[in-house]
């Protein structure tokens, strides 16, 4: 099944760097807190000056609870944590306030809505929503003519269906991003630009943990001449059914990619150089058994490399790149451990 996503969750993936991602998606949480707590600070001055004390400790606690959740999403940047905690918050602060205050507080339910549908996944949201209507229904339905009653609930139910329709299209249209910034067209791997961010992320983790990482680097042999003799048909062909080969025998947490016209690399998250070289053994042997074009060898050479301690990702790639070379040198059809 598909993850569908918050409208928020929508653009964070767009952004590449992950320091840069993490402050830009703590934007619309950070600016929900601030706007949940200046907007409710002038009614605690007031609520004093009137001497209704209930009143102005329920505003006091929002406005307290919204810039604590605004401080701890700017210190964090855990912006899902944050995202659900603003969200229960908002809306238990908005039934708090029509019981505590009375029912002409139900004007906060409008921007209480649209918040939790930026935040929250749309069927989280819709959740929510529905929880929040059924808790302060009691006292709508007590307190408030049935014309304005009536009113409220539609235009809650308008609201609603508009924040919902546009969560799911934001959700639908980040997949659809997502897959055309991150896959290669012709094979369904991953692409360059995809690689080169997973490359960066596993050389930053390396510096916080032990855990071993490998990647094997693919090419095929004498591809150019496959396409002088049976055309650049077939040679496509030869490339998804080689991508099929590799992702049918690499794990759910081994990630391919095609980062060049016959180039492949497989990284090996949590895999020594040994795992990786038997992998890429296995590969090379997948390929030629698989006779994709009868009677004539369509064969792959390997490079294979484990990142060192303190190593650059480009370092990483040319050792890989190298032991490939050596491989291609040697003959051809074999794997080829980096130094
Ligand atoms: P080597 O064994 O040294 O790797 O020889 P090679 O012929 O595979 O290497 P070379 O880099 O000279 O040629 C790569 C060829 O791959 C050139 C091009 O015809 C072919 N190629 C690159 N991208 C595609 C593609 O998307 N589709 C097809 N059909 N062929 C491609
Ligand atoms: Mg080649
Ligand atoms: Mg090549």
């Amino acid at each position: 099944m598909k993850e569908v996503y918050s409208a928020l969750e929508a653009w964070q993936y767009s952004i590449e760097s992950e320091q840069r991602r993490k402050t830009v998606e703590s934007y619309l949480p950070l600016i929900l807190s601030a706007a949940g707590a200046f907007g409710v600070f002038p009614f605690i001055v007031l609520r004093y000056l009137q001497g209704e004390w209930v009143a102005a400790i329920v505003d006091t606690v929002i406005v307290v609870g919204f810039s604590g959740l605004g401080i701890y999403v700017y210190r964090t940047r855990k912006v899902r944590f944050a995202s659900i905690a603003i969200s229960l918050f908002c809306m238990t602060g908005v039934v708090t306030t029509i019981y505590v205050i009375g029912p002409q507080q139900v004007y906060w339910i409008y921007p209480g809505l649209m918040a939790v549908f930026y935040l929250l996944r749309p069927r989280e949201a819709l959740l929510l929503s529905l929880v929040t209507v059924g808790a302060l229904s009691p006292q709508l339905i007590s307190h408030a003519d049935s014309q304005s009653t009536t009113t409220i609930y539609i235009t809650m139910f308008v609201m609603s269906s508009f924040a919902y329709a546009f969560s799911l299209i934001t959700s639908r249209q980040r997949e659809q991003l997502m897959h055309l910034a991150t896959k290669d067209p012709l094979t369904g791997a991953g692409n360059r630009r995809f690689f080169d961010t997973k490359l960066v992320e596993l050389v930053n983790n390396k510096k916080r943990s032990a855990a071993p990482a490998s990647l094997l680097l693919l090419d095929l042999d004498h591809f150019k001449k496959v396409n002088d003799d049976f055309g650049h048909t077939v040679g496509d062909r030869i490339l998804k059914q080689v991508t099929e080969i590799i992702n049918l025998r690499i794990r759910t947490t081994d990630k391919l990619y095609r980062i060049g016209g016959e180039e492949f690399v497989v990284v090996l998250e949590g895999q020594t150089i040994e795992q990786a070289t038997h992998l890429a053994e296995q590969l090379r042997t997948l390929v030629e058994a698989n006779e994709l074009i009868p009677e004539q060898a369509v064969t792959i050479s390997v490079g294979v490399a484990e990142l060192q301690a303190d190593e650059l990702p480009i370092d990483w790639l040319h050792r890989a790149d190298t032991a490939l070379y050596e491989a291609k040198r040697a003959g051809r059809n074999r794997s080829n451990v980096a130094n």
